[in-house]
């Protein structure tokens, strides 16, 4: 559910840093049925996926203003293993900007007693944000998964999913 007081207005980050398997829409392209700034042209009709999609932002008003999309130039989402940050590819160092790296920084370490990690995605490579360290984790596919070592995060590598079920 939206957020009082949060609509998405001049922002349409979403139709390009996210990937929709409907359209076979790649990520960090714009979807053909955007007008980016403006909105989606086929609204009423757009897919399930487009119409499920919320951002961090849209939903939580505990994130600050400035953490707008169409102003940061970062989309959050949650997965099961905690948050991600997608920077428009545009903007790649978008999210190392204050106060957004500062920022990160807090989540990472509030996070790492309930596990949950803070990764950004730029393009196809992933970082992963700890209280002390950002570690490149190169680009992560789809099927797999990042393996971390300690409570205190001090290494973390990228596993195939299927390994890790093993
Ligand atoms: S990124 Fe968030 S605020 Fe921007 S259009 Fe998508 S859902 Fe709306
Ligand atoms: S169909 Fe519309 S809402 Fe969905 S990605 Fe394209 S422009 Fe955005």
């Amino acid at each position: 559910m939206t957020a009082p007081g949060r609509q998405c207005g001049d922002c349409t980050l979403c139709c390009k840093v996210m990937a929709i398997e409907e359209l076979a829409k790649p990520v960090n392209a714009w979807c053909a049925h955007c007008r980016p700034g403006h909105g989606c042209m086929i609204y009423a009709n757009r897919p399930a996926e487009c119409r499920t999609f919320a951002c961090v932002w849209l939903v939580n008003e505990l994130l600050e203003e400035h953490w707008k999309p169409s102003k940061s130039k970062l989309v959050l989402t949650t997965s099961e293993d905690g948050l991600e940050v997608r920077c428009d590819p545009g903007f790649p160092d978008a999210w190392r900007k204050e106060p957004f790296r500062s920022e990160l920084r807090e989540w990472a370490v509030s996070g790492e007693a309930p596990d949950m990690t803070v990764v950004v995605i730029v393009g196809q490579r992933m970082t992963l944000v700890t209280s002390e360290h950002e570690f490149d984790l190169g680009i992560v596919g789809p099927d797999e998964r990042i393996e971390l070592e300690g409570t205190k995060v001090v290494n973390a590598t990228v596993v195939k999913a299927s390994d890790l079920e093993q």
